[in-house]
């Protein structure tokens, strides 16, 4: 074991009093003190060496503190082969140099009245780790557990969710959750934070983007000043990172991750991860980091189902206190199946429509006020989604769509096809007929008459078509 890395020893086991520094190696430390400035940089200087204490010196070693561990070892491993020369070279009997950390039992006033000011938190942060503290973005103040809707698409998630908070040590590490875009995942690590926030204050919890973590991570690097990253990164008590897919591809950034959530595991703090894929299906991700983000408990937000939608919608009918029949709402739930944001937006563009108009909701309003939005989302479903699924549900071949085969038992499956193409897309009819084997625009309007009518008729065929409608749209 080297001299510069030797065991570190409490000081406060030593009588402080035989090793009182003589005049002249004070007078060594101060003078190597103010330079190290000069010598390794404003921000090191800054970061890391300021905190840097003299404690005592004995048989020609000088012994400095830090305040925590990590700074330690940054500076056993990196600076203090450097310092030693320079206080050799002020004063030749020092021969070694020991950091050592000293924490609480040394605090100053200063830090004293501070800690007062702050309130009961035990951890001060340096100057360049407050600025990275206020890095943690803003929580919306909506996203709560109140307003979140349970539904079977989303339970696992939600339940995983509450685990995490109200577990005393840490559940799983980390908790993933997946899903599409606008299905819940920020709100769901919102409503995580706001709780943490409320029921352990004392706790560090850091809520930010992947994006976030990389712009700080790379400014980091340009201002040299990496060490204060990482060791604020590595002293939270809960890390919650947003959008991990993110960093896809960002390979320094990966590396950095990776090493702080080793770090923080390590350490037992809770880590919480949100992607729009599961770890394993996470493109541009090292797999080293991948198979680490499929630890602890992987927790899905599948496409949401009508009921879900249905409930948020009667949820946010109730914030808004606004009268909504409850047929526009159903409406709403059916037609709006791409995500929940999309479908909030929905309600709040005729919610403020009425409200401007002075008229009441409708069916009819309702359909006027976003056509736009209905149309669009109608040419996301497409025929050859609408022939697999029909294909799929009566166990015949897809080929059948668009083959000339008159019996009835691929007949009558076609003619749902086009029926669902005519309801669910903005095709015309000589558009669906060519997507079905070249067939001719009357025989499309044949096939939705002849639908229509049987579904007037036969309850179990009329079944057969919503489900089959309903799987397409959500
Ligand atoms: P993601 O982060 O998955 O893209 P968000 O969390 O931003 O999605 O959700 C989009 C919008 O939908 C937000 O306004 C959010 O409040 C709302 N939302 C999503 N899921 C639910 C839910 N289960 N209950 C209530 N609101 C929800
Ligand atoms: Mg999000």
């Amino acid at each position: 074991m080297s001299e510069l890395s030797g065991p570190s020893k409490n000081v406060a086991s030593f009588s402080t009093e035989s090793f009182v520094p003589s005049k002249e190696v004070l007078a060594a430390w101060q003078s190597v003190y103010k330079d190290l400035r000069n010598e390794f940089g404003e921000a090191v200087y800054r970061s890391w060496l300021k905190p840097l204490t003299l404690q005592a010196f004995y048989h020609n070693t000088l012994e400095v503190s830090v305040p925590t561990r990590f700074m330690r070892d940054w500076i056993q491993t990196h600076y203090s082969k450097r310092i030693l020369e320079m206080l050799s070279g002020n004063y030749d009997d020092i021969k070694r140099l020991e950091v050592v950390v000293v924490q609480a039992a040394q605090t100053t006033e200063l830090v004293e009245e501070d800690k007062k000011l702050k309130g009961n938190d035990n951890k001060t942060l340096s100057p360049a780790m407050e600025e990275l503290n206020e890095l943690s973005s803003p929580l919306d103040a909506r996203y709560t557990f109140d307003s979140f809707v349970v539904g079977k698409s989303n339970a696992l998630a939600a339940a995983a969710a509450r685990r995490v908070i109200e577990s005393a040590s840490v559940p799983f590490n980390p908790l993933f959750i997946y899903g599409g875009v606008g299905l819940g995942k920020t709100h769901l690590m919102h409503a995580m934070a706001w709780s943490l926030k409320e029921n352990h204050p004392g706790k560090r919890v850091m809520y930010l983007s992947a994006e976030k973590f990389m712009y700080q991570f790379v400014r980091a690097i340009r201002g040299n000043d990496t060490m204060t990253f990482k060791e604020f990164f590595r002293s939270v008590d809960v890390l919650m990172i947003d959008d991990i897919q993110f960093i896809a591809g960002k390979e320094s950034t990966q590396e950095e991750f990776f090493h702080t959530f080793n770090a923080l595991v390590d350490q037992n703090k809770q880590i919480i991860i949100s992607a729009d894929k599961a770890p394993s299906d996470l493109t541009g991700i090292d797999e080293r980091l991948r198979s680490r983000l499929a630890w602890g408990l992987v927790a899905d937000i599948q496409p949401s189902t009508y009921e879900l939608r249905l409930g948020i919608l009667e949820a946010k009918r109730k914030q808004l206190n606004a009268v909504v029949p409850q047929s526009v709402l159903e409406f709403l739930a059916l037609k709006v199946t791409s995500n929940i944001r999309e479908l909030e937006g929905a309600l709040n563009r005729i919610v403020a429509h009425a409200d401007v108009a002075k008229q009441a909701i409708t069916l009819e309003s309702t359909q006027d006020v976003l056509q736009d939005l209905l149309r669009s989302h109608d040419r996301r479903i497409t025929i050859d989604e609408i022939q697999r699924k029909v294909a799929e549900h009566y166990n015949i071949r897809l080929a059948d769509m668009h083959s000339a085969r008159r019996s009835r038992n691929v007949a009558r499956p076609r003619q749902v096809a086009m029926f669902l193409a005519k309801q669910l897309t903005a095709r015309s009819l000589p558009e669906i007929g060519r997507k079905f084997g070249g067939r001719d625009h009357t025989t499309v309007m044949h096939a939705v008459r002849k639908v229509e009518e049987l579904v007037g008729e036969d309850v179990s065929f009329a079944q057969d078509v919503e489900v089959i409608k309903r799987a397409l749209t959500g």
